[in-house]
């Protein structure tokens, strides 16, 4: 078959070195999803494709696809999200999150929302410094999760459909009010609960991350008991669904 050239954007999640001077990226689109992406002299100071060719940063690309292989022909930066590479914690954020797209995606699919997600929660984690590590770290779980089908029902106590939330049961994916969370016998439906404390505040802050538009993902105030309650909140409830503790989160929770 023909070569077939195509222009897309895209930002490198992964990289491998292919002896003396490849690389194979895995590179996330908006329209072609998660691909992986053949670059060819890529460590040779000449090589126009080297500044673009790296990690975590996004570019405009021109493939060449045969055969559903892809390679790099040209890239041109358009967002190197520098910064982050001026915090230990920032970019251990940063690669905990691209583990996470990567865990999540499947080759050849993909998903613009989580795309566009993981590009704003670098530009926080690179030029928002009023935001710290932690928040950044919560609002992308708790968008992914939602994003991946797994929002809960936070609507009122699961039980006796009170509107008072004192708990999520992580594991029904629903909240509980005190009085019913203290009565329940720490199963139900034949399986364990796994509650997590909460108040109001946590509530409206994790529906808001679940549902506002995507560019407004970091636009709330919130307490600071609230947020700790929320920072809790997001890892536990993410990692229970995608069942997995990747490395790159033992790192970052080294430096954070
Ligand atoms: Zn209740």
């Amino acid at each position: 078959m023909a070569k077939k050239e195509i222009t897309t954007k895209g930002i490198v999640i992964r990289e491998v070195m292919m002896g003396e001077a490849d690389k194979l990226l895995t590179v996330l689109t908006p329209e072609l999803g998660k691909i992986t992406v053949r670059c060819r002299g890529v460590r040779t100071l000449k090589s126009h494709r080297f500044a673009a060719a790296q990690l975590y940063i996004y570019s405009d690309m021109i493939l060449s696809e045969k055969d559903g292989l892809y390679s790099l022909s040209e890239a041109e930066p358009i967002e190197s999200f520098f910064d982050i590479r001026l915090r230990l914690e920032a970019i251990a954020c940063c690669e905990y999150f691209a583990d996470l797209v990567n865990t999540v995606t499947v080759e050849g699919e993909g998903d613009a929302e989580i795309m566009r997600l993981f590009l704003n929660s670098l530009y926080a984690l690179a030029y928002r410094r009023e935001l710290s590590v932690r928040l950044v770290k919560a609002v992308f779980e708790a968008r992914l999760s939602v994003l991946l089908g797994f929002m809960p029902d936070l609507t009122a106590c699961a039980s006796c459909q009170k509107e008072e939330a004192a708990f999520v049961d992580v594991a029904g994916g629903e909240v509980l009010c005190r009085d019913c969370a203290l009565s329940s016998s720490g199963s139900f439906d034949g399986r364990e609960r796994l509650l997590l404390p909460v108040n109001g505040a946590v509530v409206s802050l994790f529906s808001y991350v679940a549902t506002c538009e995507a560019k407004r993902i970091f636009a709330f105030s919130a307490e600071d008991d609230s947020l700790e309650m929320f920072y809790r909140l997001t890892e536990r409830y993410l990692l229970y669904y995608i069942d997995k503790k990747p490395d790159t989160l033992t790192f970052l929770l080294s430096v954070l």
